[in-house]
Parts: C-alpha cells; structure tokens; sequence
C-alpha cells in the first residue's frame, strides 16, 4: 500500500541492485495534469482508463544513488497490473502491422546468438520469456531450435499455443534448463528485477546466456526539465521510458551490469564479427549504416542498453 491507496505497492530499496540510497527526482498526483492528460491520451486510443483505482496515488520517480536506475516507487500491485495490462490495454493481435523487417531482426538476432554457441540449432532450448504474440519464438522454431514462451497474459499463452508454440508456466521455470533466455523490453516493466533474473538463472545451463533488452534514455534528466508528455514516443523529448505504471524502470548500463552482478551474471559479448556476419537486411543507406554501427555501439562504445549475460566465471575460477 502507498499513501492509502489500496492498489499501489511502495518499493522501499532499489529494484535492480537492492540500495535504499536514492533520491527523488520527480512527483506529481495520478489525477491531476500533466500526469492525468497523459494517461488519457495514451490510453483512450487503445482501450481506457480507469481513475478510481489511481485515488490519492502519486507518480514518484527516485534515481538510485549505487547503480543509476531510475525507477517509480510506488508501483501496482498485482490487482492493479492486472486491470492495466488486460482491460486498460485491450490485448489486440497487433503483428498484422509488423513488416518484412521486424522478422529479419528477429532471424538476424537468432542467428547471431546460434553461431554464438557453435552448435547445431537443434541442439538448442531456447525460451522467450514474455514473448507477446509469440513471433520471436515461432523465428526460433524456425531455424530448429528447440522453443518455449512465457507471458503473463492468457490471451496471448492461448494464441502461441494455437500457432504450435510450447509454453512453460512461471512456475515450471527454475525445473528446466534453457541455453538462451530472451528477454526483449520486459524488464522495464518488471515490479521485482533483481528477483525476476535470480529466479530466470537458475533454468540457465552453466554456458546459458540471458538477454536483457531495455529502452534507454541516459538524458533523461534533460527531459525531465523539459517536462513534455506530449513528445512522441522515440522523439528526443520523449517522456515514454519512463511512462507511468508502464515502465517503472529506466535501466542505464550501470543499472543492468549492478543487477546482473547482483543475481551472479557477468556480460558476455557476442563478437563483432558474429554480429557482421549475420546481418542481413542491407537495404537503404540507413540500413547499411546501422548494420556497420551497431556492433560497434554493442561492443566497443557500449552505448546500447542490450546485454548478454551469463553465469559469473569470476568466483568459480578463484575458487578452483
Ligand atoms: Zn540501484
């Protein structure tokens, strides 16, 4: 509970790397504008939102002092999630909108990551942990690995297993074994990280990998001053990394690296010249630029808020 309001619970240390030294960088009440506006023009056009439960509630954004994540403090609760990500959002099939290149980036990142373990695909487990509408782990399928998904949503667990997908159950989890665990823009949404990727560990195998693929803001001081809600989503401006209830938490690198570290994870990289191989849509100069940069981004400058860990080497090694 926080501040009366039944439906929220208040986070008291750091959700990545467990620190109660953080400070608050932001607050505003849920009913009351710009916080009030902004949910009705995010919500409205996809389904609603209900105001009754967001009472006496306020929109508290802190920065951790250790690891730099920047987080919402008081969070729903499960109650409240609940009603957010199944009635709030209506859960629509939306990939009728997905083109050519989103399965080209997913064909592209699994090839990558199969060349990674250098074993035949069907030698592979894989598991998309909240994969939506289930299309990263139908690519999976594809190329013969073996591939399981998970998602909170019934709606969508139906759908994969109405296109041939096998899903596993939460608590099925720790009782298997996976050699990859994807993770792709879940941990922003997540009310407990650091315990989410301790529980995903342990169905890691010893040379398993977990990606965590986060949206990234470093600016986000910057545009918190200049305060827009109204800046689109990707736009310099955009407030959506850390868009209320939704993305509770704004991960730098520090922040992710601090949590790995936190559940015995250590960054491994996929090499550069996996990555280059492996890439496949080389249309447009853009593409072409992108396709050149970002391996560049991933491994050298480190600028890009997606990572691959693995179990830490570091401790066993000492000790043997
Ligand atoms: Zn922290």
């Amino acid at each position: 509970m926080a501040d009366g309001n039944p439906w929220f619970e208040r986070r008291s240390h750091c959700p990545a790397c467990g620190s109660t030294r953080f400070t608050e960088l932001f607050r505003s009440p849920y009913c009351e504008s710009p916080i009030r506006q902004y949910l009705v023009d995010f919500y409205e056009p996809q389904g609603k939102v209900e105001f009754e439960y967001l009472e006496g509630a306020d929109y508290i954004l802190c920065e951790c002092g250790s690891c730099g994540l920047v987080f919402q403090r008081d969070i729903p609760g499960d109650e409240l999630m609940e009603r957010l990500y199944e009635h709030w959002i209506v859960p629509v099939k939306r990939e009728k909108r997905d083109g050519l290149a989103v399965s080209a980036r997913y064909a592209q990142e699994i090839m990558q990551i199969i060349a990674y373990f250098e074993r035949p695909p069907s030698s592979l487990s894989f598991l998309d942990f909240g994969m939506g509408w289930g299309q990263w782990a139908l690519m999976a399928k594809a190329f013969g690995c073996e591939s399981y998904g998970t998602d909170l949503s019934l709606e969508r667990i139906r759908h994969a297993e109405s296109i041939g997908l096998d899903t596993v159950d939460w608590n099925e989890i720790p009782s298997r074994s996976f050699d990859l665990i994807n993770t792709e823009q879940v941990f922003e949404h997540l009310a407990r990280p650091l315990d989410t990727l301790r529980y995903l560990r342990r169905a890691l195998t010893d040379d398993g990998l977990i990606k965590i693929s986060v949206p990234k803001a470093d600016d986000i001081h910057r545009r918190l001053k200049r305060m827009d809600w109204k800046a689109p989503k990707g736009s310099r401006n955009s407030l959506n990394p850390v868009a209320p209830l939704e993305h509770i938490n704004l991960f730098r690198r520090s922040a992710l690296l601090a949590m790995g570290a936190a559940a015995g994870l250590e960054e491994v990289r996929i090499p550069a010249r996996l990555q280059y191989r492996f890439a496949t849509n080389w249309g447009g100069s853009r593409q072409i630029a992108r396709n050149l940069m970002l391996p560049v981004y991933r491994n050298l400058l480190k600028r890009q808020n997606y990572i691959f860990f693995r179990k830490a080497r570091v401790a066993a090694e000492a000790a043997a």
